[in-house]
């Protein structure tokens, strides 16, 4: 093979196949965060001064005095600010006190307006640190022990940086939905988690990893190719009796049969007669499909789409039972949530008994080094 052909084959192996190798570290500290999609008009304010600049010449369009809100729309052709149209696409709005509120909360950094086909896209550009800490806040409760806290920053770390090297050439890295970000629910507590991981992410065969967290496993982790068939590279399941502690691992919900076949109806799985498991995985016993007996033919549903149909928070998790008696069916589960990756209570638990963070994330991603990344 000459040198020139070696070299572009060993590129292509390297960029091509999609992974996130350790030696390539990305080159901005901002995250890019969708706070919102397809909306019509939105109003911002800030305690400091708006300015609100077209993005490509970097010309100022409008200014909003403190505290005095601003409005921009979407315009036939363009953007309409405060009720004048410019024939933009994108807009750059900044706070002279590094803070913008918008949709009831205060978020740090800055706002990119987009115009898409389907309304207004609403990015947050925020340090990653600082969107890190509204993040671990949001989705641990922050009178946690530290070292919990810390295995949730060193995920969420992760997983954010994952999005960010994939997405690089999209208009945003991650949604505000993906990871919960909610800035006003920062504390000191989760603050000092983020600082005191700073840097510290997840490898797993020598890529940076997209490590899954869940509420509550149930007892045991899931394979990540059961929940979402392929998702890479990524470390076996394991026994978790740790989350069985907390107070709401078990879970019933008992409905009319009614209900549920008008559920499934509304869903496009019309005129349901039963329900039954289909699939278990071998890892615990999480159901990964149920069928569905219609009077047109029985049907095949995934566990996680049965979830979304049901609502995820009333069907918690895959790990149930069926029982239909008198018209009414029962579902008796355990966890709350896919149960892929770090068990949130198990960690919590974990914590309790003296664990650090490093060995609570070496305990649900076997295999995996926690180690700095350059960033
Ligand atoms: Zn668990």
């Amino acid at each position: 093979m000459g040198r020139k052909l070696f070299l572009f084959v060993c590129l292509l192996a390297l960029f091509g196949s999609g992974c996130v190798p350790e030696d390539r570290p990305p080159r901005r500290r901002a995250i890019r965060v969708a706070l919102l999609q397809g909306a019509d008009a939105v109003t911002l304010s800030s305690k400091g001064v708006l300015t609100l600049r077209d993005t490509r010449s970097g010309k100022t369009l409008a200014t909003a005095r403190r505290a005095r809100p601003i409005t921009v729309r979407l315009a036939a052709r363009g953007l309409n600010l405060a009720g004048t149209t410019y024939a933009v696409r994108s807009l750059r709005v900044t706070g002279s006190s590094n803070e913008i509120s918008f949709n009831g909360k205060t978020y740090p950094g800055s706002l990119r307006i987009l115009r898409q086909e389907r309304g207004l896209l609403i990015v947050n550009l925020v340090d990653v640190d600082a969107y890190l800490k509204a993040v671990v806040s949001s989705e641990m409760l922050p009178t946690w022990p530290q070292e919990a806290l810390k295995a949730q920053a060193v995920v969420s770390r992760s997983f954010v940086f994952h999005h960010a090297l994939r997405n690089r050439r999209k208009d945003f890295d991650i949604s505000s939905s993906s990871q919960v970000y909610n800035p006003d629910k920062r504390d000191a507590r989760t603050d000092n988690a983020v600082d005191a991981t700073r840097k510290i992410v997840i490898f797993y065969r020598g890529e940076l990893l997209l490590p899954f967290f869940c509420t509550s496993c149930g007892g045991f982790t899931e394979y990540a190719a059961n929940v979402w068939q392929s998702e890479g590279r990524f470390p076996p399941p394991v026994r978790c009796p740790f989350c069985r502690e907390c107070p709401d691992f078990r879970w019933q919900v008992r409905m009319s049969f009614g209900e549920l076949r008008k559920k499934l109806g509304s869903a496009g799985i019309p005129r349901a007669r039963s329900i039954a498991v289909h699939r278990r995985s071998a890892s615990g016993g999480r159901i990964t499909a149920l069928k569905i007996e219609c009077e047109n033919g029985d049907r095949i549903v995934k566990i996680n789409r049965f979830r979304m149909i049901m609502g995820p928070n009333v069907i918690k998790s895959g790990f149930f039972d069926i029982k239909a008696r008198d018209g009414y069916i029962t579902f008796s589960g355990r966890g709350w949530g896919h149960g892929v990756g770090m068990c949130q209570r198990g960690a919590k638990i974990l914590a309790e008994r003296g664990k650090s963070f490093k060995s609570i994330s070496r305990y649900y991603f076997p295999g995996a080094k926690i180690k700095k990344m350059r960033w």
